[in-house]
């Protein structure tokens, strides 16, 4: 595989008044996905288009690949289709007036935790929002962030995942387990019950 790094950090000047198509396909280890978590089958295809009016720069294009998630019901690993759509700005970020890159910085850095206590920051319109210094454009990290952001918190491996036993642990997707239906007891079963001796008596 060809290392899409260069790709990935164009010049800025080489973004024209008609634009720049970038086309490559990276690991997940390239664009800093590398967590135990981040498993990918086969490369990521990416497919951009940049253009770019007084400094602002507008990214947009497709990401395809294949993720491979564990099932929070039945912890087997599935492969999931992944396409997401690009759509980020870039600003000029101007020399004095840094605020912004550290936040930014920050916020990702949390991110990647992906705690449920930062889901709703990740309704943020500023989201697709990014800075960039000097006269290079570094693509990776705003893919990065955009594939983690493409992850479903609950990964199902099928709607109708039947999960696991929770008394001997089989997969039930696989087979029935001999255990008998482990139901909490149930008010109106009891109600139900009384009634019924009630009537007898
Ligand atoms: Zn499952
Ligand atoms: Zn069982």
């Amino acid at each position: 595989m060809t290392v899409p790094m260069d790709m990935l950090n164009p010049a800025i000047v080489d973004i024209g008044p008609e634009g720049l198509s970038l086309s490559c396909s990276a690991s997940g280890p390239q664009l800093g996905l590398d967590e135990p978590g981040d498993k990918f089958d086969g490369p990521l295809a990416i497919q951009l288009e940049l253009s770019q009016l007084e400094g602002r720069i507008s990214v947009t294009g497709t990401l395809e690949g294949t993720a491979i998630r564990q099932c929070v019901r039945c912890l087997a690993e599935y492969a999931d289709p992944l396409l997401v759509s690009i759509y980020a700005e870039y600003l000029p970020q101007a020399s004095g007036t840094a605020k912004s890159a550290p936040a930014e910085q920050g916020r990702r850095n949390a991110r990647r935790g992906a705690q449920p206590a930062e889901l709703e920051e990740e309704a943020d319109e500023e989201d697709e929002l990014y800075w960039y210094q000097g006269d290079h454009l570094d693509l990776v990290p705003m893919l990065r962030e955009q594939v983690i952001l493409a992850a479903p918190m609950q990964p199902i491996c099928r709607e109708d995942c039947l999960g696991l036993c929770p008394q001997c642990g089989q997969n039930l997707n696989e087979r029935r387990c001999g255990c008998p239906p482990a139901q909490a007891p149930s008010p109106f079963r009891v109600l139900r019950g009384r009634g019924s001796k009630g009537e007898n008596a």
